[in-house]
């Protein structure tokens, strides 16, 4: 991350928090992806199990505070982040001589599972790039623990003194599941709150649900909780602040779903919409809404994907030549590739970056005129977009670019030289 992002940024995605105790038994370890932890008496329940690597963490920090048997593991949702640590929780288990702990999830997540298994590489492949992970180390999870319980809405399970209900709302997936403690005043909600822009419409991955997202955190403030456990990030604590926090972002969502929704009843098209959807300053500037991983524009392409097929409105675009052959004609009509790069450069000199790279990409397309020159443009606008760019997701996109070009010339340049 960073120097320059705000509070959110932060907090987000930070491993330095290390293990919060907020007193009556509840506790969360802040890692990439945050643990909770509630010590019920008789045994200790584990909300959100982390990523792979976190499991022996998440057994010694839980071990520094308590004996007990973890009776219940509950997956908040079947991303990477959020339900793999779990394997050493079960081996302290059986170390232990306790009994197993039950593993909880809704009822999406071993489809979420048996999805991520068949599609391995694929996920191994878009996460290495949302997430700049370098080559050589896995950028997807590999060991599968499926739960023991699913359920459908909602389901509550008592232990000791302690009711757990869990409850289901789609968000960021399918499968995400949130925890209300009464007795407590907590709740956990895994990925419904990240100190972002809701991470709706991430550009790698499938459909995600503004308006149900919002509903949830609706509910969540309704039981005025003292204690919000976030997915990611430090906890919010406060009935107030909580109260406030939820309700902001559930605003915010609704906003853009309501825009997105009388735009198509306008009869106005995905572009126009993607152009002209409004995000308020009283959104733009909310420590709850920074746009440093989810981003509103990403969440009108969700909206737009959810309610609406692909077709852009324009018939021409229906079965549309292939980008190389509409790039031919421009950079003939405009008198070859140098004309092309001349005006290219003029516009990147003039701050308009965006369509400096539309102009390279015709030149890239047609495969002929400079290749290396407009390679070498490409990857200094991209690095411009990514210096200038809040969001992880985005400006690990442009980033992916830049090493993308980077392998390429080096291949290029080999070539050159045998
Ligand atoms: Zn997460």
């Amino acid at each position: 991350m960073s120097e320059d992002t705000s509070l959110g940024s932060q907090a987000l995605f930070s491993d330095a928090g290390g293990m919060k105790d907020f007193g009556s038994g509840v506790y969360m370890l802040q890692l990439f992806a945050n643990v909770c932890m509630v010590d019920c008496g008789e045994g200790v329940v584990i909300f959100d199990a982390g990523l792979p690597t976190d499991g022996w963490r998440i057994v010694k920090e839980l071990r520094a505070v308590s004996d007990l048997p973890v009776r219940y593991i509950i997956y908040g949702h079947g991303h990477a982040d959020h339900a793999f640590g779990t394997k050493a929780v079960l081996e302290d288990a059986a170390e232990r001589g306790h009994p197993r702990p039950v593993i909880v999830a809704h009822e999406n997540l071993p489809k979420r599972f048996d999805r991520y298994q068949r599609m391995l590489p694929y996920h191994e492949r878009i996460n290495r790039i949302q997430f700049a992970i370098p080559e050589g180390i896995p950028a997807f999870p590999w060991d599968y623990i499926y739960p023991d319980e699913t359920f459908s809405g909602e389901m509550t399970l008592r232990l000791g003194d302690i009711t757990i209900e869990l409850r289901h709302a789609r968000g960021e997936t399918d499968d995400h599941v949130w925890m209300w403690v009464p007795e407590r005043g907590v709740a956990c909600v895994s990925d419904f709150w990240v100190w972002s822009c809701p991470n709706v419409g991430n550009p790698f991955k499938v459909q995600r649900y503004a308006l149900e997202w919002a509903q949830a955190l609706e509910e969540v403030a309704a039981l005025k909780p003292g204690l919000m456990l976030p997915g990611h990030g430090a906890a919010i604590a406060g009935t107030a602040e909580v109260e406030e926090a939820c309700l902001t972002v559930a605003r915010a969502l609704r906003y853009l779903d309501e825009q997105v929704v009388e735009m198509l009843n306008q009869g106005r098209w995905q572009e126009d919409i993607l152009h002209s959807f409004e995000w308020p300053d009283e959104f733009a500037a909310s420590p709850y809404l920074a746009p440093i991983y989810g981003h509103p524009y990403f969440v009108v392409q969700a909206l737009l994907r959810q309610y609406h097929g692909w077709y852009g409105g324009n018939p021409s675009r229906l079965f549309p030549a292939s980008g190389g052959e509409v790039a031919e004609q421009v950079l003939e009509l405009a008198g070859g590739a140098e004309k092309v790069m001349e005006r290219a450069r003029k516009l990147a000199g003039d701050g308009r970056t965006q369509l400096a790279l539309h102009l390279v990409d015709f030149v890239l397309e047609t495969g002929t005129g400079p290749r290396r020159e407009a390679l070498e443009l490409k990857s200094s606008l991209l690095e411009g977009l990514a210096a200038r760019e809040k969001s992880l997701i985005a400006r690990n996109i442009f980033l992916g670019g830049v090493r993308q070009i980077a392998k390429e010339m080096e291949q290029v340049g080999g070539e050159e030289e045998t």
